[in-house]
């Protein structure tokens, strides 16, 4: 990520640990079968578990994702899902002081001495670098070009809902709930 103090991956795997596992949206299915050079049935019979229809990474004995490498991260890393690649700046964290401040017991890899409005600055610059902020509402002015048009994508049925905007999100972020300092 490009000019990004507000954020620097640990690599410690918190994030990669958890009850019931990562959801894959249909496009996360498609980049990790390009990725692993897998068919799309070989790839849910090797590493998903589908439960109530939704898509599943499984999860290893120890609770950590199947595709974890202690001390190297992620091994589909080019290739993660989005939900992963969006981590640390779910929208919650980026509107919400508090969450922010939570999501740093959570994740060392937040930087607690930089402003959670900065945070939330490099966080959605970072989310449309990537391509993967979400539109849910009217178009947000600073993300228009200069046709007028919104740059984010829309959503889709099965985009995560950390991954999606509105209109008012950006009031939120330009005005941030409090930026108490982190306690140690
Ligand atoms: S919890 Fe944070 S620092 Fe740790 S691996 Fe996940 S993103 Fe990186
Ligand atoms: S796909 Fe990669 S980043 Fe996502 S939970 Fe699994 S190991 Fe972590």
């Amino acid at each position: 990520m490009s000019e990004n103090s507000a954020f620097t991956c640990r690599l410690c795997g918190h994030c990669c640990q958890g009850e019931g596992g990562i959801v894959l949206a249909e496009a996360d299915i498609v980049r990790l079968c390009d990725h692993l050079r897998l068919s799309r049935e070989e790839l849910l019979a090797r590493a998903v578990t589908t439960v109530c229809g939704k898509h599943r990474i499984k999860s290893r004995p120890d609770g950590y994702c199947l595709f974890f490498q202690e001390g190297t991260g992620c091994g589909v890393h080019p290739a993660r899902p989005d939900i992963c690649r969006a981590w640390p700046f779910f929208r919650g964290n980026l509107i919400d002081a508090i969450s922010w401040e939570m999501a740093q017991d959570f994740c060392p890899g937040i930087a607690p001495d930089v402003p959670h409005a900065e945070f939330a600055r490099q966080g959605l610059a970072y989310l449309r670098e990537q391509g993967i902020c979400r539109c849910s509402g009217p178009c947000d002015p600073a993300a228009a070009g200069s046709e007028g048009k919104c740059a984010d994508k829309r959503r889709e049925a099965d985009t995560p809902e950390a991954l999606v905007m509105n209109d008012t999100d950006a009031d939120a972020m330009a005005k941030p709930a409090g930026t108490a300092p982190h306690a140690a």
